[in-house]
């Protein structure tokens, strides 16, 4: 195709403004699919995705369109997720894109996510064209969000494009929009081969496909590839374009999106972000890629049932080769048993991931409080990134400890943001900012990540009544007085209980687990202390009393058959219970203290 009948465009939005309705309208107008084949949410093929109506990984297709002016033009879209967790996946589909689409809910107007995509879209340098969905309800106000794009992004909105993705009204000219609006892409169909490499997962007939957007030269069957990161060189064994279906053609050029297998082994030998040249004829220089993702939440994930240890790991390891952005490590828990330490991008990642394993592998599984990455420095020097709270040095080893902070962008009504100021308040936050849009305002924060993996979307939510919005980027890391709080139980500290928090909220969170425990851990012989320590200093404590000498006596000396019952239960729970000095408490205790939030 000439270059100036192609067109690649982003659809981004906030979550449930209709990015992935209009994409399935754009893909029905275009008849790329047929009405029996058209399924609500083509593009969002995985369970999960289609279930909670999310986009999680970028999609991609190619459709073609007759315009007005005669002319029969390729577009090739890209659905992005519009989730904070996922915007690694957005930027790499603007990468790939000239233009996007911005689409508005009509009846909602611009929220967190509208704006941290669109600074996104012109951080690449897209063209926008502003898309009012929704205009079907009663509740639409086309006229007044126009307004709002254009005092709150500064994007002319005069011409923003008016439809209902859901009835399929105005369709049309979204698609003139595309063509007449949007730039078509440059490259060199001569010179030599670089292509972006945008995405690649896991295809159970075809191994490792790649997705790739073609900057300048061809890729084609037979080819040899290089790797410009790592020099690696693979083969082409064959190259299409997503119909949505996989369609194999003859050669991608310039401006050109597809996919390329190679009999490439494991997702993790693609480095998304990287080029692709000729093995032959290589490019001297790569094209500007993009920072890799990096998780900014662990947590430990332990099966309920020490038999499916195995289990997890095959489905851990299944799960990595579609999602190189989560992480996972062996680590054993003397309260928990074996499991892995999992790295994700965000909290609610590691929730699809949970889901996932829980879901598609029928796992069973807890999870230990979700930590942030912290940044210590020993008092000799050396410099180390605590994963996890239970690796964390005796504290006269630390000379400083640094935190990640967010900036946060929230968006609300007038009549909850006293409560959600009050709420960044209590999280540490700093104010950076605070407008008004109408009756709604924004407000800008700084936050400690550390504050926010605590319940504060849980809390955010509640507390506006569910209007309130909310988006972060990461920025930057500072020293913060922060300690390790140990939970110890019968003096025995558990390590899947210790967690890290500012000084000032250690004592309150300490007791509030300490009163926790001693609901759930069943009385013994004698009495269990249960205590809260930073360090040697015991900051919060509850006993459980011993059971009185009467109850044991009726049941020691009861009768031989219900004495042998007894002790058979007993064995029955033994694969459940964990020693700690002279007590074994059972392993759901602790299950139940960490589903506390
Ligand atoms: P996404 O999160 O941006 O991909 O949003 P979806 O496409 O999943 O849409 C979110 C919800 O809005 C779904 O329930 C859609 O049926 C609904 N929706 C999408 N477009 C329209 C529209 O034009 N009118 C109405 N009334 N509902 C719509
Ligand atoms: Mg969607």
């Amino acid at each position: 195709t000439p270059l100036d009948r192609i067109r690649n465009f982003s659809i981004i939005a906030h979550i449930d403004h209709g990015k992935s309705t209009l994409a399935d309208r754009l893909i029905q107008v275009t008849g790329a699919v047929t009405a029996r084949e058209m399924k609500e949410q083509l593009l969002d093929n995985m369970e999960i995705e289609r279930e909670r109506g999310i986009t999680i990984k970028a999609q991609t297709v190619r459709l073609n369109y007759q315009a007005k002016d005669g002319q029969v033009y390729t577009l090739n879209l890209m659905d992005t997720p519009g989730h904070v967790d996922f915007a690694y996946e957005v930027s790499r589909s603007l990468a790939a894109c000239e233009g996007s689409l911005l689409v508005v809910d009509a009846s909602q107007g611009v929220e967190a996510q509208t704006l941290a995509n669109v600074y996104q879209a012109l951080d690449a340098n897209h063209e926008i064209v502003p898309v009012l969905n929704k205009v079907d309800l009663p509740a639409a106000e086309p006229e007044r969000v126009k307004q709002q794009i254009e005092d709150v992004i500064g994007l002319d909105a005069s011409d923003a494009v008016e439809i209902s993705a859901k009835t399929g009204l105005n369709i049309e000219g979204v698609l003139e929009a595309i063509v007449t609006r949007l730039p078509a892409p440059k490259g060199d169909p001569a010179g030599t081969t670089k292509a972006l490499l945008v995405d690649s997962w896991y295809d159970a007939y075809l191994g490792v496909v790649v997705l790739v957007r073609v900057k300048d030269g061809h890729l084609r069957k037979g080819q040899k590839i290089r790797m410009m990161s790592n020099g690696a060189v693979h083969t082409i064994e064959q190259v299409g374009v997503f119909t949505p279906k996989m369609a194999a053609v003859e050669s991608l050029g310039p401006g050109e999106m597809g996919y390329v297998t190679a009999a490439i082994k494991t997702v993790a030998d693609t480095n998304v972000g990287d080029t692709i040249t000729d093995d032959r004829r290589p490019a001297e220089e790569p094209l500007p890629g993009f920072k890799p993702s990096i998780p900014v939440v662990w947590c430990g994930l332990y099966p309920v049932d020490a038999d499916d240890f195995e289990k997890l790991r095959e489905s851990l390891g299944k799960l990595r080769l579609n999602d190189s952005s989560f992480h996972y490590e062996a680590e054993t828990s003397a309260a928990l048993g074996f499991g892995y330490r999992c790295g994700f991008l965000g909290l609610l990642h590691l929730e699809i991931v949970q889901e996932r394993l829980s879901r598609e592998f029928d796992l069973d599984l807890i999870a230990t409080a979700p930590s942030v990455v912290y940044k210590l420095t020993k008092t000799n020097g050396e410099k180390i990134d605590l994963h996890n709270p239970a690796d964390m040095p005796d504290g006269s080893l630390v000379e400083e400890i640094e935190e990640p902070w967010i900036k946060a962008t929230i968006m609300v009504p007038d009549d909850y943001l006293g409560a959600v100021l009050t709420l960044c308040n209590e999280r540490r936050g700093q104010q950076v900012e605070l407008t008004y849009v109408g009756s709604r305002a924004m407000a800008v924060y700084r936050l400690p990540l550390n504050e926010v993996v605590f319940d504060f979307y849980d809390r955010l939510k509640s507390v506006s009544r569910g209007y309130a919005s909310f988006d972060y980027a990461m920025d930057g890391y500072e020293p913060g007085d922060l300690v390790k709080i140990s939970i110890l139980v019968n003096n025995e500290p558990v390590d899947a209980l210790s967690f890290m928090a500012h000084r000032s909220a250690a004592e309150r969170r300490g007791r509030q687990i300490c009163e926790k425990l001693k609901e759930l851990i069943p009385r013994q012989l004698f009495r269990i202390p249960i205590q809260a320590a930073i360090g040697g200093r015991v900051i919060a404590r509850e006993t459980i009393s011993a059971l009185s000498k009467d109850v044991t006596a009726k049941c020691y000396g009861g009768d031989i058959t219900r004495k042998r019952k007894l002790l058979e239960k007993q064995k029955e729970g033994k694969k459940r219970m964990r020693q700690f000095g002279k007590v074994e408490i059972p392993q759901s205790a602790f299950i139940a203290a960490l589903k506390m939030d």
